[in-house]
């Protein structure tokens, strides 16, 4: 039986017999000689089919080869200084498996038109790359929080409730009744802590974001966490470990892909080793006013414009702690020193990044909570099932959300958070 190689695997073993399979990427030649360059999962690799030394069949078939035509190849490797790899496979058997003719995406094309061929365009060298760095994050992350003692928890995707505000809410009809996508699955994480005390996931969180901004996506994964008897501080340290964690996973295994998609590795490096700061949010506006001259009045939240000023002045993430009360999800406390400021966190990536997470400490005080829903215009009744969870031995806890693809967009150095995910889904895109 042949023994197939990955592409990467037959540029390891540098000489010898190799059989390896995959799709055209490059093809050119002329009536003697033809260069195609292979591409599978693992890397590309340039093979030449000479006439003179092949059946005559073998020949008119590697004529006859389109860009992304799949095949099997079987010849001898060696090391071509000349070749994009490196590397260069002389052609002694070829196998056409699938055909391909006028693959519909050559150079240059617009954003939007390699959007609207998003299943052809995931094998270009770019989705490739990125994909992979996302398979080894995800992958980190898992074993971050096993390491961590932490329980995976799924929870509901189809809620009762909002969590985060009415306005970016998806009905979904449901039989006689209607529900929503979850925009998190922080209430429920927090049912689930009273059980496991320290939980994550990893799920599909669903926002109508009107403001079409390169940070937002419509529907998105939140990688969130919640943990009993944690603080402000215990949860934001933790999230500065976390992502930490991750990027030191990513530089290790795709440092060649990270600067194939322009991103600075020895940057990244460095903001690995440096402690990320944490600053209250009167720190941030005083910042702003002194440094940048822009006046935001307490009370304000930062938009983009502002966070992108602020991070002017870091090169690491930082943390964001202390926002105004009044602006804030409804289950985010008041610090009792200052009851204006509520014990919440966002983390701010820099290079005009935005902010990759937010969480908070959880309100335990029930009617702090009925007053605040009431105030955004909830009934409380619809939240007995929440408020439940102050009634029954409460305990203080925090958590946070982390949105995948915000982190991802910055690791990568990325211009858009939608070459973050597959198939990405904005107000404007939900095909194909
Ligand atoms: P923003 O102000 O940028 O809209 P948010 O305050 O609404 O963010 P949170 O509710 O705190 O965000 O959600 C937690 C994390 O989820 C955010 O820090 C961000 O990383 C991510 N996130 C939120 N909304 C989106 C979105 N529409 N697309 C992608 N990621 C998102
Ligand atoms: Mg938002």
């Amino acid at each position: 039986m042949t023994r197939w190689l990955s592409i990467q695997e037959a540029i390891n073993k540098e000489r010898g017999d190799v059989a390896i399979r995959g799709w055209v990427w490059r093809e050119r030649g002329s009536n003697a000689l033809k260069f195609i360059v292979i591409r599978d999962s693992s890397s590309i690799i340039q093979c030449v089919i000479e006439k003179d030394k092949v059946p005559e069949d073998m020949w008119l078939a590697a004529d006859k080869l389109r860009i992304e035509a799949s095949v099997e190849i079987e010849g001898t490797i060696k090391e071509d200084k000349r070749a994009p790899t490196g590397f260069e496979v002389s052609v002694k058997k070829l196998q056409v498996i699938g055909e391909s003719d006028n693959f519909p995406i050559a150079k240059d094309q617009s954003p939007e038109f390699l959007l609207d061929n998003r299943h052809l365009w995931l094998r270009s060298r770019k989705m490739t790359a990125i994909l992979k760095i996302r398979s080894t994050y995800v992958q980190a992350r898992e074993e971050f929080f096993r390491k961590e003692g932490f329980y995976k928890f799924d929870p509901p995707i189809l809620q009762p409730n909002q969590s985060e505000g009415g306005s970016t809410l998806f009905e979904v009809k449901y039989y006689k009744d209607k529900t929503f996508l979850s925009q998190s699955w922080q209430l429920y994480a927090e049912a689930a802590v009273f059980a496991l005390e320290k939980v994550y996931d990893f799920a599909p969180t669903f926002r109508a974001e009107l403001s079409k901004t390169s940070r937002h996506l419509s529907e998105f994964w939140m990688a969130e966490m919640e943990a009993a008897w944690w603080n402000l501080k215990d949860v934001s340290e933790f999230a500065k470990k976390e992502i930490k964690y991750c990027l030191s996973a990513v530089l290790a295994k795709h440092e060649k892909d990270l600067i194939f998609l322009g991103q600075d590795a020895e940057k990244l490096k460095k903001v690995l080793a440096k402690d990320w700061p944490t600053i209250k949010y009167r720190e941030a506006i005083k910042i702003l006013k002194e440094k940048e001259g822009m006046d935001v009045s307490f009370g304000k939240d930062l938009r983009t414009i502002e966070e992108d000023a602020l991070m002017n002045h870091f090169d690491t993430p930082i943390v964001v702690t202390h926002y105004p009360k009044e602006i804030m999800a409804f289950y985010k406390p008041a610090d009792a020193q200052h009851p204006d400021e509520a014990l919440c966190f966002d983390m701010l990536a820099p290079e005009g990044y935005g902010e990759i997470v937010g969480g908070s400490q959880r309100d335990t005080d029930i009617d702090a909570l009925k007053e605040s829903l009431e105030k955004m215009g909830e009934k409380p009744e619809n939240y007995e099932w929440y408020l439940d969870l102050r009634k029954y031995g409460s305990v203080p806890h925090s958590g946070y959300g982390l949105g995948t693809e915000r982190v991802l967009a910055w690791i990568c150095h990325l211009d858009n958070i939608k070459d973050a995910i597959a198939f990405p889904r904005t107000a404007l895109r939900w095909k194909p």
